[in-house]
């Protein structure tokens, strides 16, 4: 299978600005690290993409102040989550053309990691949540218009990817799958909410109580998300590998470690159809995100890594609070915690009765 990293280095050349929770350098973070590994395969550099790329989701009204770089209020534009940067425009534009091209290479089989994108909180007339353009409903609609037909897109960042649910809440075309902190922003993402319609069935959310841990989402995919994909037998998969579901995320309240996210590479890898499209999302822990992301795509593309960290990454790890010495975090099965682990029982229970794949 082909596979790549699709990225820029005008990725972590934009700054969101200091007092701003993303810092771009998690990127190059991430991937000089996987490049230590040998885990970069492909290096592609992406495209902005084009104005009539990003009208397949967004309104013209929205690209105009976006790309005039205006305080728009009503428009989300130039708060606190959302501040409008000089050269915010051409950023959104490599994001987004950067999850196109991984979209395109992978629609003729293969497998394509872009660490910038994920953004999705981003609405067709306003950004939300640190995100303006929202470059997975545009791939995901070029995945579709391409033939693809059953695409699941899984999401496990530690919000719930509201905007992704929307877009397809009525339609058969993409099985959105999510695990999300069922209290944090943007507070969506209920598990009654199966879709309507032709997309009854097609939307799955598993909201996650604070505290959550490992064990907790290994128990959702063994019991839920592996069975519904390999029903499914998906020709295309998304996923949306947010990591601000770690312990030490500054944003967030699970109690995940890098473990969990190894694991859900190896359940996954045995079912990847012959399209996948990796993008980054949320974590605010640059060494977090770098470690996670590294071990994740590692997995996925069967690179098997020793538990080591180069001396120049465990310099600036340290400096950052992470003392190491190796990649992964010492493992968290604590098996406590009852009423979470009920809670999320029946969840999983609530939705294999009433889904149609079981
Ligand atoms: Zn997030």
């Amino acid at each position: 299978m082909e596979k790549g990293i699709v990225v820029s280095k005008k990725y972590w050349e934009f700054d969101y600005g200091r007092e701003h929770p993303v810092r771009t350098f998690r990127i190059k973070l991430a991937f000089d690290l996987m490049k230590d590994f040998g885990v970069t395969y492909n290096v592609v550099e992406p495209e902005k993409a084009t104005r009539e790329e990003l009208l397949i989701f967004h309104t013209p009204e929205y690209l105009k102040a976006l790309e005039e770089e205006r305080v728009e209020p009503s428009m989300g534009l130039g708060n606190q989550d959302n501040p409008v940067i000089p050269g915010l425009f051409d950023f959104c534009c490599l994001v987004a053309g950067g999850t196109l091209k991984a979209t395109k290479l992978a629609v003729s089989g293969g497998m394509f990691f872009n660490p910038g994108g994920g953004m999705h909180h981003a609405k067709r007339d306003k950004a939300s949540g640190f995100c303006y353009i929202n470059d997975i409903v545009i791939a995901l609609k070029e995945a579709i218009k391409s033939g693809k037909k059953r695409i699941v897109y899984l999401d496990f960042d530690a919000h719930h990817c509201d905007v992704i649910q929307e877009s397809f809440y009525s339609s058969s075309d993409v099985m959105v799958i999510s695990l999300h902190q069922e209290d944090a922003f943007p507070q969506t993402g209920k598990v009654s909410e199966l879709g309507e319609e032709k997309g009854y069935g097609y939307n799955i959310n598993i909201p996650l109580p604070r505290y959550s841990e490992d064990e907790d989402i290994l128990y959702i995919f063994e019991k839920l998300i592996i069975p519904v994909i390999k029903a499914y037998e998906p020709e295309m998969l998304f996923i949306q590998a947010g990591v601000d579901g770690h312990k030490d995320d500054p944003l967030t309240a699970l109690y995940l470690t890098t473990g969990i996210y190894e694991k859900i590479a190896e359940l996954i890898k045995p079912l990847l159809p012959p399209s996948v499209v990796i993008t980054g999302g949320g974590g605010y822990d640059m060494i977090n995100v770098a470690r996670i992301w590294t071990l994740f795509w590692a997995k996925l593309t069967g690179k098997e890594i020793e538990d080591v960290l180069p001396p120049w990454f465990l310099r600036i790890a340290i400096m950052e609070g992470y003392e190491g010495p190796g990649i992964r975090d010492i493992p968290n099965w604590s098996g406590r915690k009852d009423t979470i682990k009920k809670q999320i029982k029946e969840r999983v229970s609530f939705l294999r009765e009433n889904l149609p794949f079981f």
